[in-house]
């Protein structure tokens, strides 16, 4: 039985008529011409399609560029052309501390757009507009988005997702790719607005917790209902307590624009 060599990483995609293509949509009789390019260095690569080693691309011997790299970089643009072609996607578990604001679902993508330059200065992989609003996306193959470009996203308020591809085998097919992007695989949020209000939220509610805790010492109280950020939500102030010093007491508490009522219960 013949025992074959088989290389751990083959370059399995190049620029092809400028675009980022897979050995497999090369025409049989394509690419001989010097019209591959290598999608890391841009030097000519040559496919080879003998029927021993699989399928792939080759430097001219005197490259100095790496397969390994070349392969990472194709990975990366291959996915930002799917990306950019995607009409579905499934999101991820939306989660603050262990709590899921909101579950894994399924987005509808009505357009989209790569290299997408935010309002906010930084330059994401691609945007997808979809039913439930823009998602800024970015692709990780080797390295992780740089902190400052994190710190952007989270001040931009913005929806915004990580596709970890860091494990994800450089030999990958296009349709492997495909399937893994459009089923959300390695899809995690970076941020989300919601994180935020989920935040604001459990705030209150650790205050409304605390003056509750406050009255158990006083031996008299007053019920008041106040609105914060548009919710309802009891509270009982030790002592007796005019409406005035309540609304004051909210409003120092959690900041005036965030009442809006104050009345006895
Ligand atoms: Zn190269």
């Amino acid at each position: 039985m013949a025992v074959y060599f088989m290389p751990e990483v083959n370059l399995s995609y190049a620029i092809y008529n400028g675009d980022i293509s897979h050995i497999s949509e090369i025409p049989a009789k394509g690419g001989i011409l010097n019209d591959c390019l290598c999608p890391n260095c841009g030097e000519v690569v040559i496919p080879k399609r003998g029927a021993i080693l699989s399928h792939h691309f080759s430097h001219k011997p005197s490259s100095n560029c790496g397969a390994s790299t070349a392969s990472e970089t194709a990975l990366h643009m291959y996915a930002k052309k799917i990306i950019a072609n995607m009409k579905s996607v499934v999101l991820p578990d939306l989660r603050v501390s262990g709590d899921v604001l909101f579950s894994s679902r399924d987005a509808y993508v009505a357009s989209s757009a790569i290299e997408h330059r935010h309002d906010s200065g930084f330059i994401s992989d691609a945007v997808l507009h979809t039913d439930i609003g823009e998602i800024i996306v970015e692709c990780v193959v080797t390295h992780a988005p740089c902190p400052e470009t994190v710190e952007k996203m989270n001040d931009s308020r913005c929806a915004c997702v990580v596709v970890d591809m860091s494990g994800w085998p450089r030999s990958l097919t296009p349709s492997e790719i495909h399937i893994r992007l459009l089923s959300g695989y390695g899809w995690k949020w970076i941020t989300h607005p919601n994180i935020e209000t989920a935040k604001r939220k459990r705030e209150i509610e650790k205050a409304i917790t605390d003056s509750l805790t406050i009255q158990v010492t006083s031996s008299t109280s007053t019920r008041f209902i106040a609105t914060v950020d548009g919710r309802n939500v009891n509270c009982i102030m030790p002592g007796d307590v005019s409406v005035d010093d309540a609304m004051r007491s909210l409003c120092c508490r959690f900041g005036a624009e965030r009442i809006s009522n104050v009345t006895r219960a």
